[in-house]
């Protein structure tokens, strides 16, 4: 009897956020061509792939709205055509489609008066929590599954994961989409070169619904978010996250912060605030506001729970921060290879784009090019993206807190437009 053929070992994905989930998509895509395509001769097989979460599916987990705009066309190259259509139901507002040319508007945070407007092209709003729901479909996903190591075969051609609950698994390949904090860049770099840097600035994110005519108030200054720099060094961000029925504005979610520098020293003094206490220092903030934040602060309870956050980075560019990627048995996606300050609304742009790419890697190694040039080859590319757009993010956050430099922000020349 003929020895049958050794199956593949999977795809190792860590980490089921929007990266990890888009690119096992992606992988599991190739599959779907290959299966659907008339003219294959010898139809080849798909990836097979594992996605590993450390949390368990989606409880209570904290959500917001993202703008995809320059990425949102690798997006759909991850995805079966026919779930094309779908993307509208991830929407912030999934009742609208995104116009072909929009506005985002900033506003001079005291009296209102607009400062810009920039257009931005087919600039989607997706929420975070219905789009991870969308791509987790069809995948193998295994939740609460913790990784704690990685370790590499002798012969380089596998790699095993290490989870805390003492289980393993052996893949050709694993990919950290792990996060800001990534545990797959820790096992590279180690604890120091690893850790995310901290910068001094913070916000407070509130979310809320309101009464009916609250509702269509605050919703009258943008269906869906709006900014504003306050010469207070202030910055202010509104949005409407999710909206569940148009006609029901009681059901519609609001989310919006108000972010200041704040020093690591303040960090530390105020890091057992309650939320009571964010809340209220956010509402002291926005009383110098003008509307929407003005009334919307004031129209929220005082016990509204609120999510407190340092904005955070790490520059893949820095020297010291490139790792070893073992003969290309490892790398680093998304948040895990470039976490950025979020005010420039790149991040997952960049982490799309790195989704894509990885695809496009695993699809020439798997055709026979070579694994460690392959990766290495992502990697130089990536991290000069990534990185440059770390360090811009990071200027611009600090720009938009400084009143007297606002108006020099690359937010106001560049607008969203792509960095590379
Ligand atoms: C408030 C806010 C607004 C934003 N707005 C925009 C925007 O407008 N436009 C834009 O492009 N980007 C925006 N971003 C950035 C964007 O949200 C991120 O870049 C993107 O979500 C990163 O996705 P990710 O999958 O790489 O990381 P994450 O979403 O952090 O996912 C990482 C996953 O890995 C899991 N994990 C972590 N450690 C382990 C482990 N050891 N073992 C197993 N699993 C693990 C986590 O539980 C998580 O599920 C915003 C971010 C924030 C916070």
């Amino acid at each position: 009897m003929a020895a049958s053929k050794p199956q593949p070992l999977p795809v190792l994905i860590v980490g089921s956020g929007s990266t990890g989930l888009a690119l096992a998509q992606g992988l599991r895509q190739q599959r779907a061509i290959v299966a659907s395509a008339v003219l294959t001769a010898k139809p080849q097989a798909g990836f097979e792939c594992i996605v590993f979460e450390k949390h368990t599916p989606a409880v209570g987990e904290r959500d917001w709205s993202m703008g995809c705009h320059w990425g949102f066309p690798v997006l759909k190259t991850l995805l079966p055509e026919h779930w094309w259509p779908r993307l509208q139901d991830v929407h912030a507002d999934p009742h609208e489609p995104p116009k072909e040319w929009d506005t985002l508007t900033f506003l001079q945070g005291d009296n209102g008066n607009t400062i810009a407007a920039f257009p931005v092209p087919n600039f989607y709003r997706l929420q975070r929590s219905k789009l991870r729901a969308l791509l987790s479909e069809e995948l193998d996903i295994r939740h609460e599954k913790r990784l704690a190591n990685v370790t590499y075969a002798q012969d380089h051609q596998s790699v095993t994961a290490h989870f805390s609950d003492g289980t393993t698994a052996t893949g050709s390949i694993l990919i950290g989409a792990d996060g800001a904090r990534s545990t797959v860049r820790h096992c590279l770099l180690g604890p120091q070169l690893s850790l995310v840097n901290t910068v001094p600035y913070c916000a407070t994110f509130v979310e809320c619904s309101f009464s009916r005519e609250q509702a269509l108030f605050l919703r009258s200054f943008h269906p869906l978010y709006l900014a504003s720099a306050h010469p207070d060094n202030h910055f202010g961000f509104f949005s409407a996250q999710h909206i569940a029925d148009p006609e029901d504005p009681t059901t519609w979610i609001f989310k919006f912060y108000i972010s200041w520098p704040s020093s690591h020293e303040e960090q530390e003094a105020t890091a057992h605030w309650t939320d009571a206490q964010r809340l209220a220092q956010q509402k002291e903030f926005a009383k110098k506001f003008c509307d929407p934040w003005k009334s919307a602060y004031e129209w929220t309870p005082d016990n509204t729970p609120v999510w407190y956050m340092a904005m955070t980075e790490w520059d893949p560019g820095m020297e010291g921060h490139r790792w070893d990627n073992h003969n290309g048995l490892v790398t680093l996606v998304g948040d895990a290879a470039h976490p950025m300050t979020y005010q420039r609304g790149q991040g997952l742009n960049h982490s799309l784009t790195d989704a894509g790419q990885v695809r496009d890697a695993l699809v020439k190694i798997r055709d026979g090019a070579d694994r460690k040039q392959t990766i290495t080859e992502y990697e130089n590319s990536m991290i000069e993206r990534g990185g440059d757009e770390v360090r811009e993010c990071t200027r611009n956050t600090a720009l938009l807190h400084d009143w007297e430099k606002v108006k020099h922000s690359p937010f106001y020349t560049k607008g969203m437009a792509k960095n590379h």
